[in-house]
Order: C-alpha cells, then structure tokens, then sequence
C-alpha cells in the first residue's frame, strides 16, 4: 500500500495510520511525530524546527523534505509501501515528493483525503494525549485510558501537544487552508484523490479503506 494521507489537523490522520500499521504492517512516516522527537532529543534539527511548530506555522521546506527522502530510503518500503501522514502539506512539497517517487519506483497508489468538520476537529484536538513513548493517540472523553494519564498498551505518560492549544490550533487551521488545501488540486489533477469522512470513528474509515483497496485489486486483476 503506497498512500498519503491529506487533511486539517485532527481529521484523523494519525490514528488511522496506526491501525494501518498494526493491522497491515504497512510503515508510517509522520513528518510531525519525527520533528517531535527530534525536539525532544534537542537535536540540531529540533533545535531549528521548535519556534515553527509551537507556533503552527510549517517547518521550511528544505528540512520536512531532506527527511522524507531519508525515510524512503528505508529497504522496507520497497516490499511494504508507506502510509505517508503530515506530509507533503504544501504543493512544493507534492511536487517534490512526486519527484522523489518517480526516483525510487514507488510511485503512489492513492491521495486520502480526511475532511473534518470544524467542530470536530476543535473537540478532538482541545482533548487529545499523546503517548510519549510509543505515539498512541488517546481522547480525554472520546478515547480515554482505562488509567487517566498512562498508555494502555506500554504504561508511558500521555502528553497534551504543545501546539494543541487554541490559539495555536487557530494557526495551523490558517496554514491548512492557506497552504495545504490547494494542493489537492495536484493530487485530483492526477485523478488520485479519494474523499473520506473524517468526522466518522477511526475503525469506521479503516473499514472503508479495505473496502476500497479491495475494489482496487480486483479492478487490477480483470
Ligand atoms: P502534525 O503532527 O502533522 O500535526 O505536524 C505538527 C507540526 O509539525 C506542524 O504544525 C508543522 O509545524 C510541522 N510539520 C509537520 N509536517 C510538516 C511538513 N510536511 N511541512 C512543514 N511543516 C511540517
């Protein structure tokens, strides 16, 4: 499975990447989460990319790109694909990754594209933890953890993300609409967007991406 995942910040791009991954061992690559722990490790590059990201604006070009390219070097996605989350988010960043795929014969199955309703996206933002340790998204009300503040799945703290804050969430829905909307037209241009309802749950889209993979194969085989 070779996709990329589009859409605003909490459409649920993430979660269904981690479905995917459990369930088809399918690698993602989230520029976020790899920003995210290069700040934490006050690496070189998370030094660079820090005062962007808390203030919701995109990280330069040249950096999210420099580590993409590095990501799909990797041998495993040549016999498992990817599930690319949070990247490209502009249409520079499309058009180089198209580049990118050409050069290394992987080219892209699918564009998903996660729409979310406002009200939707400020509630799953305002209450979502993240697992420090191993990235599972929680939701203090929608998903919470059977022990308020710890990961089901290894016991590490949940965190609340530094740019998940209003005004901060504010900002990143500006950027989305101003940078990264426009770039479905690159994607629907090469007729491979395909629209999901990101308002519905997480196991309800992952149901309907099996179906349409499905639906794929066979139109593939006859
Ligand atoms: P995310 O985890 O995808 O919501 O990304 C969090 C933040 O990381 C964004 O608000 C940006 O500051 C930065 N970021 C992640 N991916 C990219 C990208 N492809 N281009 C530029 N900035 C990015």
């Amino acid at each position: 499975m070779k996709i990329v995942l589009l859409g605003p910040p909490g459409a649920g791009k993430g979660t269904l990447a981690k479905i995917v991954k459990d369930q088809l061992k399918v690698p993602h690559i989230s520029t976020g989460d790899i920003l995210r722990e290069e700040i934490a490790r006050q690496s070189g590059l998370g030094l660079k990319v820090k005062s962007y990201m808390d203030k919701g604006e995109l990280v330069p070009d040249d950096l999210v790109i420099a580590l993409i390219e590095k990501k799909l070097s990797d041998p495993a996605i040549k016999s498992k694909g990817y599930m690319l989350d949070g990247f490209p988010r502009n249409t520079h960043q499309a058009q180089t990754l198209g580049k990118i795929l050409e050069n290394i014969g992987q080219p892209l199955d699918f564009a998903l594209y996660m729409t979310a309703s406002l009200a939707v996206i400020l509630r799953r933002l305002s209450g979502r933890r993240v697992c420090k340790q191993c990235g599972t998204v929680y939701h203090l009300t929608n998903r919470p953890a059977k022990q308020e503040g710890v990961c089901d799945l290894c016991g590490a703290v949940l965190y609340q993300r530094a740019d998940d804050n209003e005004e901060t969430i504010r900002k990143r829905m500006d950027v989305y609409w101003e940078s990264t909307r426009p770039m479905l037209d690159y994607y629907q241009t090469q007729d491979k967007l395909r629209t999901f309802d990101g308002d519905l749950e997480t196991e309800e889209v992952f149901e309907i991406l099996l179906k349409m993979l499905h639906e794929d194969t066979k139109v593939d085989h006859h």
